[in-house]
C-alpha cells in the first residue's frame, strides 16, 4: 500500500486545526498538526490528534434501512428502495397536507457544500422556507445581534489578533475546554502580560490557572448577563471612559444618544445592580475601567486594544440576542472593532456553524445572510435554479416540533444532527417526533433522534469526503477525501439522489462544482475557489474583488458592513426560570476538553479513558446543606424532567449554581432543561433552569 499524505482539516471545533494525515492505501495512520495551517500553526488538541477513530468504528450504519412504524424493527435495503420510500413518503404528506407540511435540518458537521444543498433541496424540490441549523440552539443570537448592529454575523477578527490584545474580556465561555488550540494562544498573550477579566457563574481553568490569574472574574448569577454588560457601560458613559472620536465618526449619533442616556440612568449602575448579578459593584467598576482604558502602567500613548471572546454562555439565555447586541455596544462604545487586537468574537462550538449559518440554513435567509423576502436576491436564485421560490420565512426548529404535535408538521429530513439529545426538553422534542409521520434521518451512527426515524440513510465520515469548512474566524479551509464512502455515497451525492426522486434534478460530479455555484450566487464567496484555497491553504470571507486575494482578516475596518454601527438599548429582562422553594438551585451547562458535543464521536474513541461520564458540580455549602459527599449519586429535577448524576462537590462553582457537562446520553442533561428560549431567535435557555438536587441510591 502506498504511503501518501493529504491536508484537511478537523471535523470538531470551530477552531478549524489544518492536519497533514499520513495514510498508507485508504488507512489514516497518523494526523499531524499540520504547521502552515493558519488556524492552528502546528498545533492541535486531543480530540483532533487522536479521537478520529470514530470513523471507522464498528457502530457505523453502512447499509439504508426503513421501517413502517418506530416500533418495528429496521429493514435493511438497497439506497434506490430508502431513497424512493423516504420521496414517495414526502411526497403523499405534502399532496395530503400542503407544502409546508415537510422540512428539514442541515448539519454544522457537514460540509459548506453539503449545508448549501440541504437548503437548496428544501426550498427547491420542498418548496418551502422550512429549514433551519443546529445553530438555532447555539449561535443564532449572534446571527441577530451582531447583524443588528454590525451588519454581518461573525466574528471581526483572526484568532492571530489575539496577540495583540491588552486587555482580554472572556465571557461565558470557556476556551481552554472547549476551543484549545485558540486557548493556549490565549493563555500565551495572558502569560505575557494582557489583562485578563472573565465573566463567568464558574471558575473556568483561564480565572485561575499556573503563570494566569484573571484581573477580575465577575462571578455573576446564571442568567443576568444583561445586567452585567448594562452595568459595565454605565460606568464607561458616567465616568467618562468613551471613545468620542470613534463613535463620532463610525456610529449612528442618535442610536448612541438614546443608548447613552438609559446606560446612565441610576438604576443601571453596579450598585443598583449588584442585587440582580450577585457581584459587589467595585470589582464591576474596576472590570469596566479596565476594559476602557487598560492597565494604569499601560505605555501612555498607545491605544488600548480590549477584545471580546464570547460563547454559548452568552447566547443560550432568553435574553441571548440581546447580550450580544449589549457586547457589540460595549466594544463600539470604547472604540474596539477595526483593527488587529480587539473586536467581538464568538467562538463557534462546531467545526462547520459558522458554514452552515453561511450557506442559508435559516429560515428567513438565502446564503450570504440574505433575507427571502428580497426580491432581487430571489430572483437570482430563482434564475439560477429554475424554480419559483417562496417569500415567506419557513418554521424554525421549535415551530416544526409545535407544528407536528399540531397536526400540520408530518415529514422531517434530518441530516447530521442529533436533535433528541442536543435540544431542550426532551420529553416535548420526541413527542414532536413520534407524532410524524415520515422522519428521514442521515447520520453515522444510529443516534438517539434515530429511534424515531422511518428511514435512516448512511452518512459520512470528514474522511470519506471532499469539500469546505468554516472556522470561526470565517477562515475557508479544504476539507480532503481519504478514503471511500464506507456506505457507498458521501453525504452530498446522499441529498442529490434524494432530490433526484423527488423530481427536482441535481447532477453535480464533485463539491468543487458546488462551491462553484456557490461563489455564483453569493457576493461574500464570489472570490472563493478549489484552487485558491489549495494554494493559499485558506481564504476568509468575505473574499471577492473588492478584498484581498485571500479575503478579509479583520472585519469593520473603515466602517461597519452596515455603513454606521448601531447602538441598541438592551434592557435587562429577568427570566422566568426562577428559584422556587422546590427548585432552589439554577442549573447550567458546559463542555470539557475531551469529550465533544453529545459525545457521538468522542465516545466511540480513547478519549473516553479521560472522562467517561456527566457529573454535577456542587458547591460545599449547597452538599452539606443535602448530605451529599463527593461522588454520591443525586437525582436533579426541574419543571422538565429528572435524571441522575454523580456528585463533584467544588467551590469552583458559587453558592446557589450547579453545574453539569452534556456528552453522554444516559445522564440527560437535556431531560432537565425548559422550553424557555431567546425572544428573538428561540435559542434554547440551556444556561438556566432551576432545579433540585437531593441524593439518591445508585441507579
Ligand atoms: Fe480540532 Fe478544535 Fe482541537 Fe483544533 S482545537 S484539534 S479544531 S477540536
Amino acid at each position: 500500500q502506498s504511503e501518501h499524505s493529504e491536508i484537511t482539516t478537523c471535523a470538531y471545533c470551530g477552531v478549524g486545526c489544518g492536519f497533514k494525515v499520513e495514510m498508507k492505501g485508504e488507512q489514516v495512520v497518523r494526523m499531524v498538526p499540520w504547521k502552515d495551517g493558519k488556524a492552528n500553526e502546528g498545533h492541535a488538541c486531543v480530540k483532533g490528534r487522536f479521537a478520529w477513530g470514530y470513523a471507522t468504528h464498528k457502530d457505523r450504519i453502512t447499509q439504508p434501512m426503513i421501517r413502517a412504524k418506530i416500533s418495528d424493527p429496521w429493514r435493511e435495503v438497497s439506497w434506490e428502495e430508502a431513497i424512493g420510500h423516504a420521496a414517495s413518503e414526502f411526497r403523499r404528506i405534502q399532496a395530503q397536507h400542503g407544502k409546508d407540511s415537510i422540512g428539514g435540518i442541515t448539519s454544522s458537521r457537514c460540509t459548506n457544500e453539503e449545508t448549501y444543498l440541504v437548503q437548496k433541496l428544501i426550498r427547491a424540490a420542498f418548496g418551502n422556507n422550512n429549514v433551519d441549523t443546529c445553530a438555532r440552539v447555539c449561535h443564532s443570537p449572534t446571527g441577530y445581534g451582531l447583524g443588528q448592529t454590525y451588519g454581518t454575523s461573525a466574528g471581526t477578527q483572526t484568532f492571530k489578533s489575539v496577540e495583540q490584545s491588552d486587555v482580554i474580556l472572556v465571557i461565558g465561555a470557556n476556551p481552554t475546554a472547549a476551543h484549545p488550540v485558540f486557548g493556549s494562544r490565549m493563555k500565551k498573550r495572558l502569560r505575557a502580560g494582557a489583562k485578563l477579566i472573565v465573566i463567568d457563574p464558574r471558575e473556568i481553568e483561564l480565572v485561575s490557572s499556573p503563570h494566569i490569574q484573571a484581573d477580575y472574574h465577575l462571578q455573576l448569577r446564571p442568567g443576568t448577563n444583561v445586567a452585567m454588560i448594562t452595568a459595565l457601560a454605565h460606568v464607561i458613559v458616567t465616568e467618562g471612559l468613551l471613545s468620542d472620536g470613534y463613535i463620532a465618526e463610525r456610529c449612528e449619533a442618535k442610536s448612541f444618544l438614546q443608548w447613552k442616556e438609559f446606560v446612565a440612568r441610576p438604576e443601571n449602575s453596579p450598585e443598583a445592580t449588584a442585587e440582580i448579578t450577585g457581584v459587589a459593584p467595585d470589582l464591576v467598576r474596576g472590570a469596566a475601567r479596565l476594559y476602557a482604558l487598560g492597565a494604569h502602567d499601560h505605555p501612555a500613548g498607545k491605544p488600548v486594544n480590549a477584545a471580546i471572546y464570547y460563547g454559548l454562555g452568552v447566547t443560550e439565555h432568553a435574553q441571548g440576542s440581546t447580550m450580544v447586541m449589549g457586547i457589540a455596544n460595549l466594544a463600539m462604545a470604547t472604540g474596539n472593532v477595526g483593527r488587529e487586537g480587539v473586536g467581538v468574537n464568538p467562538l463557534r462550538g462546531q467545526n462547520n456553524v459558522q458554514g452552515s449559518c453561511d450557506m442559508g440554513s435559516f429560515p428567513h435567509e438565502l446564503p450570504g445572510y440574505r433575507h427571502i423576502s428580497d426580491s432581487t436576491t430571489r430572483a437570482e436564485f430563482e434564475a439560477a435554479w429554475g424554480v419559483p421560490l417562496n417569500p415567506e420565512p419557513g418554521l424554525r426548529i421549535p415551530n416544526m416540533f409545535e407544528a407536528a404535535l399540531g397536526g400540520s408538521f408530518l415529514g422531517l429530513y434530518c441530516e447530521g444532527e442529533d436533535i433528541v439529545q442536543s435540544d431542550p426538553n426532551t420529553q416535548h422534542v420526541t413527542a414532536a417526533l413520534a407524532s410524524m409521520e415520515c422522519v428521514v434521518v442521515q447520520d453515522i451512527f444510529l443516534n438517539e433522534t434515530a429511534k424515531y426515524a422511518h428511514v435512516f440513510l448512511p452518512g459520512s465520515s470528514f474522511m470519506e469526503k471532499d469539500g469546505t469548512f468554516t472556522n470561526a474566524e470565517r477562515r475557508i479551509s479544504r476539507v480532503t477525501q481519504l478514503m471511500q464512502p464506507l456506505a457507498g455515497y458521501a453525504d452530498w451525492e446522499v441529498t442529490q439522489l434524494l432530490s433526484n426522486a423527488l423530481g427536482y434534478p441535481m447532477n453535480y460530479g464533485h463539491p468543487q462544482e458546488i462551491m462553484t455555484e456557490i461563489a455564483a450566487l453569493t457576493p461574500t464567496f464570489a472570490g472563493v475557489s478549489y484552487e485558491k484555497i489549495e494554494r493559499l491553504g485558506s481564504v476568509q470571507w468575505p473574499c471577492n474583488e473588492a478584498t484581498e486575494e485571500a479575503g478579509t482578516d479583520i472585519m469593520h475596518k473603515d466602517q461597519f458592513v452596515r455603513g454606521k454601527g448601531r447602538f441598541i438599548i438592551t434592557q435587562y429582562v429577568a427570566t422566568e426560570e426562577k428559584v422556587t422553594q422546590r427548585f432552589p438551585l439554577l442549573l447550567t451547562t458546559g463542555r470539557i476538553l475531551s469529550q465533544y458535543n453529545v459525545g457521538a464521536q468522542t465516545r466511540r474513541t480513547a478519549n473516553s479513558h479521560w472522562h467517561s461520564e456527566d457529573r454535577l458540580e456542587i458547591h460545599p455549602h449547597d452538599a452539606e446543606d443535602r448530605g451529599v459527599r463527593d461522588g454520591d449519586w443525586v437525582g436533579i429535577e426541574s419543571r422538565a424532567g429528572h435524571t441522575v448524576l454523580r456528585a463533584t462537590v467544588t467551590e469552583r462553582i458559587q453558592p446557589g449554581v450547579v453545574y453539569t457537562t452534556f456528552h453522554f446520553p444516559e445522564s440527560g442533561a437535556n431531560v432537565i432543561t425548559t422550553d424557555s428560549s431567546d425572544w428573538a431567535t428561540n435559542c434554547p435557555e440551556y444556561k438556566v433552569t432551576a432545579v433540585q438536587v437531593l441524593p439518591v441510591a445508585q441507579p
